[in-house]
Order: C-alpha cells, then structure tokens, then sequence
C-alpha cells in the first residue's frame, strides 16, 4: 500500500514537471492536456496542432474541460496494465495524464459519495475506438471495485455478456475488422458498498440487413463463421451444416469469408465459455443455433421461374432442414415462401409469388428471425444479470453508439443515426450550459450568457408529430395506392420544403450545391448530409408478409416461439414502423440519461487504414467538426479557461510571492488574492467564487506557470 501510494505521488509529481498546464518546454512538445488551455480555441487549426502533437507522442487522449477525447492508436501502447489501474483510482481528475480510467475513477466515485447515477456517453465513428474504450471501462470498474466471494458471479456475467453480443452484433467492415452492427447501453448496476452486483443492457437498432447480403469486403455477424469453424462435428451434423463458408450465399457475397485478422475458431471457443458463465442452459443452445443454421439454409434457398411466373423451389433440401429446426410443416413453409396470403372481403385469397417478391420473402424471413433473435438473447442476458437481492442500487450506464455518419451515399440507416446523434448532442449542450451555470451560481459569479446553436429546431424536423419527416414517412407507409420513394420525396417538400434546415434539389435554394433527384438535404448541427430516398418506404415498412408471420408463430422452436407470438397475428393493428420505433427508443434512452450525471468520451480515428502513428488530417478535421467539438470548446471556454479550488492554486504557486511563501496560515482565497496581486492579475483576468479562482485566459495561467518553473 505504502509503495502504490509512493508510486502514485511519484508518477504526479512527474506529470505535474512535465506538463500539468504546461511548463514551457513540455507544451511546446507535447501540447496542452486540456484543449481550454489553447489560447487561439475557436481556432480549429490550432485544435489540430495540439491532437497532432500529442498523437505523434503516442498521447492519445486529451480533455475538454471533463470530456474526454480519444484518438484510435491501432497499437498496444501499454496504458491499460493493472499498475495503470491502480494509479488513476482515487486521484483528483487533473492530478494526472487524461486517460479513460480517469473518467471511469471520476463517475465512480461520484458515484459513491454522492449516491446518484451516472453515464457515460462513447460516441465517434466505426472504427474511432467506442467499444474498445467502452470494454476498459468495464474491466476497470471489474479490476478496481470492492468484491466478495459471493458477488464474484455477477461480475463475471457482466464480462462475458460481452463476448457473446459481439458475436452476434459484431461483423467485419471496410472500416472495422470488428465494428458493432448495433448500439448498446449497458447499466451497471453497484450496491452501497460500490460492489458491482447486476447489469441491464438495451441494444438498438440492429443492423439486420447485413444478414442477407453485405458489400466487397465486408462479412455478415461472426457467429456464423464462428459456428462454422470451430463448431464441434456432431453440432454441425445436427444442424445440417458444412464447414466451409463459401458454400453458403449469405455468408460468401463479400468475398471475405475466411478473414486474417479475425480468428474465427479462437473466438468460437472463447463464446462457447462465455455462454457458460452466462447460463445458457444445453437447450438453449441448441434452439438458437438451430436458428442461426436455418438462416443459413434460408440463404441458399433457390427460386425458379413457371412458365406462368410464378416462383417454386425446385430443390426442398435446404427447406427440410429448415423445416426440422425449427419445428415448423415444410410443406406450409414452402408454401409461405411462394404465395402470399390476401384477404379480400370475406375470404383469404392465396395467390403465387413472382420470382423476384419470393426472394424478398426468403430475405425478409431471415433477416426478421436473426434480428428478434438477437433481442431474444440481449433479453436473456439481462435476466442473467439481474440481481433482485440489491435494492437501492445506483448505476453507471454506458453507452456505445454510432456517431454521425456522412458517406457518399447516405440512406434510411445514416438517417436515424444522425438523427440520434442530433438528439444526444442535445442533450450534451443542455447538460454543459446548465453545469457552467450551476457552477457559477455556486461559486457566486456573475453568469455571461453563452451564444451557442441550439439544434433543438432539426430534431423537430425530423420527430415533430404529424409535421416532421419520420410522421410523413410513416403516413406515405400506410396510404393506400400507390406510395413511392419518389412520392415521399414530393410529401416532403409539401411539408418540410420551407423549413431552413432542409433542402431538395427543386428547392435548393441559394446555396445551391449539387443535389440528385431522388436525394433531399438536412443541415445537421454538425454540417450538411445529403440522403438518398431510395429505400426509405420499404426498410421503415420492413415487411414480413403474413403468412409467413403464421408460420413462424407455429414454430416449436423455443426460442421463436417466445419472440413470434401468436397474439402479433390477433392483433390488427399495424405495428409500429422501424422510423417510429427508433424514436421511441431515443426517447426512452433520452429519459434514462437525462435523470443522470453525464461524462463524454469522443473517439476520433486517425486514418482508414488502421495502420499506428499515421494522422490524417482531412479525416480528422471532418470528425472534429461532426463530433461537435469545436462548439463544445467554445461553451466551455465562454467564460473562463481555467478554475481551481483555492487551496490548489495556492499549494502550487506559494512560491511566487513573499506573503504566502513558504507558509501561508490564513484562508486559502486571502492567500490567493495576496499572491495574485503580487504577481500583477488584472482585473479583467480573473474572477474570485467562493471556493475556487476562476481565470478567464490560458495566457494568464501560463505566464504564472512559467514564472513558476523560472522560480524553482
Ligand atoms: P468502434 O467501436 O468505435 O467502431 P472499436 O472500439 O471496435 O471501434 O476499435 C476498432 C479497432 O481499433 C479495435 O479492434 C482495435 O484494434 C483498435 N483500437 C481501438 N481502441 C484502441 C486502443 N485504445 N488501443 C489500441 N487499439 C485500439
Ligand atoms: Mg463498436
């Protein structure tokens, strides 16, 4: 215990002589820890400079104010041992190098003293770092935290949860060798000692389209290859299965099936005990791979034309297993997937599918089996994780989604996603202003209003009820006749075509950049995104034809039989559609954060190559820009750069003035009013709150700390 706390004292003092708000060398070579401390702040070059500076010393993680930035290193840089661990518990926030532990030691022990809630918000694109820093977090708090024996359990859980969502959400991308197809916000749950003892974790917005079809490069989710490489042989013989990923079509489109960088077999075996330590029972297993192998049978399900145009399978092999594990009639199952149900006024008519809409049916079926079997085992966890022993818990929730996306092409994903992320940085601006202020307030100094853009116009855009885009797609889902991409696009300029935050190419208007036909623009907070129309109908539809629904209502599949309910066909009514349902999802999200104390991480990727110590600046810039950080700067730096409590400041400088060296013995502010005075602040520099001193200019609090270093 002595030698950590020797250590400890070692490495801050260290830090402290290197470049705790910069002794002159060291800022020049490794920049500024805390981006208020850059005196041209509204400047993003200077902003660049800094990141650059401290990347290329492989420090990759620097504060604004208490939010977090994180630059994607892609090398091990032995940051993340257990001394490391142990040297950021229980330090004051800047006593040390910005690192995510000190975030995580941060919340916990607010946490802890103050019994509230709290979150952690990871943000940033594919491939910036999200989960990787979401996953220290969680083996900090696993590594850090007071344990017994009995608790041992529920700690393991909330490990291994993980390894068994990646498998099913995770997939290879051009971006990411193993980018998250999903968003997760994860509640860890501590009891009164600060014991870890539960969890609760909600996904969102699966990516199920990957499972029938992915791009050049690009793999579907890794459990499939997982089960195909390293699943034992009488697993496969039981499911029907071949080892080789190429013989099956939704596995082999990207052309990458057997991947280098992912060690499918390893990975088998590390979920296999993952689904141990999480209580997967035998039979469970063999109900949800029995449906993991039917989506692969699904896939390879072939279609031929009559010659009245109508689709039949001319091989049922594929179908008899299909039919065998899930415990459904193949004959009702081939009928399901070439005829489509209708009813006319009294009657089902059944009429055939073409070749093309059975194909849709096939791809529809799959794609709704994996993705209510991916809630199934997110749900399943949750109730391996609950803990009804503990009642008054507090909770640290993480959360890992996807930041802004602006690609070439940007279709009904990017803009739920953007969407979300127009609602969290809401919430980040709100939560920002009203801490400055309540700071202000405590301390007693006069509040400065803070000119910033309040985005709160775009998410009514985009939410508002029967005004905004999501309400008129979902009128274009349900108007009868025949509705279109095209004619959503025509109902959106009726609409919205007057709003300042959106454009299309008949309404371009003065700033006129080129705008395809189908495509219609928003003004994000963070900048333009143009989105393509097509497809907007059909993936907010998202349709399973009917009689397929009955079908797999009948399965006697266990775990189907759970997610299709026989009351879903009962129940007339439509469901809501995914555009409606994502937003409800936000907003239920938006409530569980809103009621906790909030800390940002925001992950930057350095290149696309995912080689180290290569930053690119273009890249960079674009991400610094979407991520909001510029305008978070600006409202931390509104009013002062800098803030200390009393006692610190005049800990450090004492130094410099006669009256307070080398003791000073009345109240710290005296003390600190004698030094500045001393070392001629002028007014218009500072500010005195009741506990702290605030200093409105980096150059102020350099040329102390230089005078400072000169001293010594
Ligand atoms: P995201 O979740 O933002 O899409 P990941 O967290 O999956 O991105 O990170 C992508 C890859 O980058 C990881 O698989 C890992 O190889 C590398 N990486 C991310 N963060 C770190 C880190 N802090 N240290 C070392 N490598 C990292
Ligand atoms: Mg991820």
């Amino acid at each position: 215990m002595e030698l950590l706390h020797q250590r400890k004292e070692e490495v801050r003092r260290k830090h402290i002589r290197l470049h705790v708000e910069g002794a002159l060398t060291a800022r020049d070579k490794v920049g500024v820890q805390d981006f208020v401390l850059l005196d041209a702040y509204t400047s993003e070059s200077a902003f660049l400079d800094n990141l650059r500076k401290r990347f290329s010393e492989n420090l990759i993680y620097t504060y604004i104010g208490t939010l977090l930035v994180s630059v994607n290193p892609y090398q091990e840089l032995g940051i993340y041992t257990l001394s490391q661990m142990e040297l950021y518990q229980g330090v004051n926030f800047f006593e040390l190098p910005p690192h995510v532990y000190a975030i995580a030691d941060n919340a916990y022990r607010m946490m802890c003293s103050e019994l509230n809630n709290h979150f952690i918000l990871i943000s940033g694109e594919s491939g910036a770092g999200k989960t990787e820093a979401s996953k220290k977090i969680l083996q900090y708090f696993a590594v850090t935290c007071p344990m017994t024996e009995s608790l041992q359990i529920a700690r393991d859980r909330l490990l291994f949860s993980n390894p068994v969502l990646e498998a099913f959400g995770n997939a290879k991308t051009l971006r990411n060798d193993n980018s998250s197809r999903f968003g997760k916000y994860m509640d860890i749950q501590f009891d009164f000692k600060g014991i870890p003892v539960g969890g609760h974790i909600i996904s969102y917005l699966i990516e199920k389209s990957r499972v029938v079809y992915q791009n050049q490069g690009e793999r579907n989710f890794h459990i499939f290859y997982q089960l195909l490489e390293g699943g034992e042989e009488e697993l496969l013989a039981y499911l029907g299965l071949e080892r080789d990923p190429q013989l099956y079509k939704y596995l082999s489109q990207g052309r990458c099936a057997k991947e280098s960088s992912v060690n499918d077999k390893n990975d088998w075996k590390t979920v296999s005990n993952a689904f141990s330590v999480i209580d997967f029972t035998k039979d469970d297993l063999e109900n949800l791979f029995g449906i993991i192998a039917s989506v692969l049978h699904l896939g390879n399900i072939c279609f031929e034309e009559s010659q009245q145009g109508c689709a039949s399978v001319p091989d049922t092999h594929e179908i008899k297993w299909i039919a065998k594990l899930l415990g459904v009639d193949p004959w009702v199952l081939l009928e399901a997937l070439t005829h489509r149900k209708i009813e006319a006024k009294t009657e089902e008519v059944i009429c055939p599918l073409t070749l093309e809409l059975s194909a849709y049916a096939r791809d529809a079926m799959a794609k709704a089996v994996y993705g209510r079997t991916f809630t199934w085992l997110v749900n399943k966890i949750n109730s391996s994780l609950v803990n009804k022993d503990f009642t008054g818990k507090t909770v640290i929730g993480l959360l890992d989604i996807y930041g802004f996306e602006v690609f070439d092409k940007n279709g009904f994903e990017q803009f739920c996603i953007n969407y979300c992320n127009e609602k969290l940085q809401q919430l980040l601006i709100e939560r920002t202003l009203k801490a400055e202020q309540a700071e202000y307030e405590m301390e007693g100094i006069e509040w400065e209003p803070i000119q910033y853009f309040n985005n709160k116009i775009i998410c009514d855009l985009v939410e508002e009820r029967h005004k905004g885009i999501i309400s008129i797609l979902d009128e274009e889902c349900v108007r009868p006749g025949p509705a279109t991409d095209l004619s959503f696009l025509e109902r959106l300029e009726e609409k919205v075509g007057k709003h300042a935050h959106f454009e299309t190419r008949k309404l371009a208007g003065p700033r006129g950049r080129k705008i395809g036909w189908m495509e219609f623009r928003l003004f994000h907070y963070a900048g333009e995104v143009t989105y393509c129309a097509r497809g907007f109908l059909e993936k907010n539809n998202d349709l399973l034809y009917r009689h397929l629904k009955e079908v797999l209502c009948r399965s006697k599949n266990r775990i189907l039989k759970e997610c299709f309910l026989v009351a879903e066909l009962e129940n007339r009514r439509r469901a809501p559609t995914v555009g409606t349902q994502f937003k409800n999802s936000l907003s239920s999200l938006l409530e569980i954060l809103i009621s906790k104390e909030p800390s940002y991480i925001r992950c930057i990727k350095p290149n696309e190559s995912k080689e180290p110590s290569k930053f690119d600046d273009f890249l960079i810039r674009h991400q610094v820009k979407y991520l909001g950080l510029m305008e978070h700067l600006r409202v931390r730096r509104a009013g002062f750069a800098y803030r200390r409590k009393y006692e610190h400041f005049l800990q450090r400088y004492k130094s410099l003035c006669p009256d307070t060296w080398p003791h000073w013995h009345g109240p710290p502010e005296e003390g600190v009013e004698r030094l500045i005075k001393y070392i001629g602040y002028k007014p218009e520099e500072y500010k005195l709150g009741r506990t702290k001193i605030f200093i409105r200019f980096p150059r102020t609090l350099f040329a102390t700390e230089d005078a400072f270093e000169l001293s010594k």
